[in-house]
């Protein structure tokens, strides 16, 4: 049986009361400390385990390499019956290659021939590399002194049997299924891959493809997010559109809530009277306002529906991208088990010049050129085209801020955000 995880609490989205616009800062460390996970675990093949979350620190059941052996192909000795200058030793009939050792023994003042990898015969510590060595009939002849241990690996050098190899809370990389083989591993133990529903309210809003009347946009939200938590790592599942009525809305997030872990909606998260995301967590008695100190960003309605988390995004393309990198993908790796992930940023000189109020924090669409962060030429929130144009976030504080060519500037890539 997956072990099932505690609910979260009803509480788990509340801002500090009687603060306007909370900083982006403090809300995030709110869903830092509120959130816990929320998926079952279980037990997979290696061959499977890429891209998931491991769920229990990964130990080494042998060391890497598991014996001592030599780096390179050459004959191997004992360093102590070497010296200063030249050195001729009778060669022992037989070899030591990978996978196939040579299971006598090498007197001191005996060397051996030895292949890349293979295990180092007793009475063997040293290797000389057969470019250093010239080879007559039954010895070998070579330059002293030797550093004893020379071109071989120390057993456990790597790895040690019993050390943590990978810990809990991993998102799987390539790598580290060579290092979980490397180390004895055939099967990880890994939370379940977290569920993520999407879905886009709006009446105006169409099917890409659809016909398309006066008034109406196709969904480009939905495409959008689903392919995001995808590149999270996450399971997207797509719940479709929904116009703008309490009932066809009500009925969509029972289901979305029944198979995902997480629901991600867009449009109607304000207080408008067509605004039923947030009506209807407002009803359901687990609904947040969030009203963040961010640019771009409208207000945030979270909240919980049969105990499900539910971020409702605002509806323009530009805020629930940017509200998706900046709040729900964090909120995504607490909830997947893989821990809260802050995006690494780099400072490099602006290419523009972008004058700024205190007050709120803001991102702009932005990417590198000739080693300078370019932003977009608009800033409007409903430019899908300057999404696709930029390549990472700049990012400038909460406070005032006049900025000239030149002048440093945060920029995360949003491979920083895992896109
Ligand atoms: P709302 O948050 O519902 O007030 O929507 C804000 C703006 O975003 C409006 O101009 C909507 O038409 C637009 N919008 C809402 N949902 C989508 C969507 N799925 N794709 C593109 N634009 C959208
Ligand atoms: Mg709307």
């Amino acid at each position: 049986m997956p072990l099932k995880p505690p609910p979260l609490k009803n509480d788990c989205f509340a801002l500090p009361p009687g603060v306007d616009w909370t900083p982006v800062d403090q809300a995030l460390a709110m869903l830092r400390d509120r959130l816990h996970p929320v998926v079952g675990q279980e037990t997979v093949p290696l061959q499977q385990a890429a891209g998931r979350v491991l769920a229990a620190d990964v130990v080494a059941t042998r060391s890497n390499p598991p014996q001592p052996n030599t780096a390179v192909d050459g004959y191997g000795f004992a360093a102590s019956a070497t010296g200063e200058g030249d050195q001729v030793l009778p060669l022992v009939v037989g070899r030591s290659a990978a996978g196939v050792p040579f299971d006598g023994v090498v007197p001191a003042g005996h060397a051996i021939r030895v292949l890349t990898g293979a295990a180092l015969p007793k009475g063997v510590d040293t290797v000389v590399l057969d470019e250093d060595c010239a080879v007559g009939e039954g010895v070998v002849a070579f330059r002293g002194p030797v550093k004893p241990g020379a071109n071989t690996r120390r057993a456990g050098e790597d790895v040690a049997e019993g050390d943590v190899a990978l810990p809990a809370g991993r998102m799987l990389t390539p790598a580290d299924l060579a290092l979980a083989s490397a180390v004895g591993l055939a099967k990880l133990p890994v939370y379940e891959r977290l569920r993520v529903a999407v879905l886009s309210t709006g009446d105006e809003v169409v099917e890409p493809g659809a016909k398309a009347g006066p008034g109406q946009i196709f969904d480009a939200n939905r495409p959008m997010l689903l392919a995001m938590i995808e590149r999270f790592g996450f399971q997207a599942i797509d719940m479709g559109r929904v116009p703008d009525d309490r009932a066809a809305l009500r009925d969509r997030l029972d289901r979305a809530a029944s198979v995902a872990h997480l629901v991600l909606t867009s449009g109607g998260a304000s207080a408008g009277d067509e605004d039923h995301v947030s009506a209807l967590l407002r009803e359901a008695g687990a609904m947040q306002e969030w009203r963040i100190a961010l640019k771009p960003g409208r207000p945030l309605a979270l909240g919980l529906w049969q105990g499900v988390p539910v971020f409702g995004l605002p509806g323009n393309p530009v805020a629930a991208f940017t509200c998706t990198l900046v709040f729900a993908r964090p909120a995504m790796g607490v909830l997947s088990g893989s821990g809260w992930a802050e995006p690494l940023g780099f400072t490099v000189p602006a290419a523009f010049t972008k004058r700024k109020k205190p007050g709120r924090r803001e991102y702009l669409r932005a990417r590198i050129r000739d080693g300078r962060a370019e932003v977009f030429r608009s800033e409007g929130s409903g430019r899908v085209s300057g999404l696709s144009w930029a390549e990472g976030l700049v990012e400038i504080g909460d406070g005032a801020a006049q900025i000239e060519p030149g002048d440093l500037v945060r920029y995360i890539p949003f491979g920083s955000f895992g896109l």
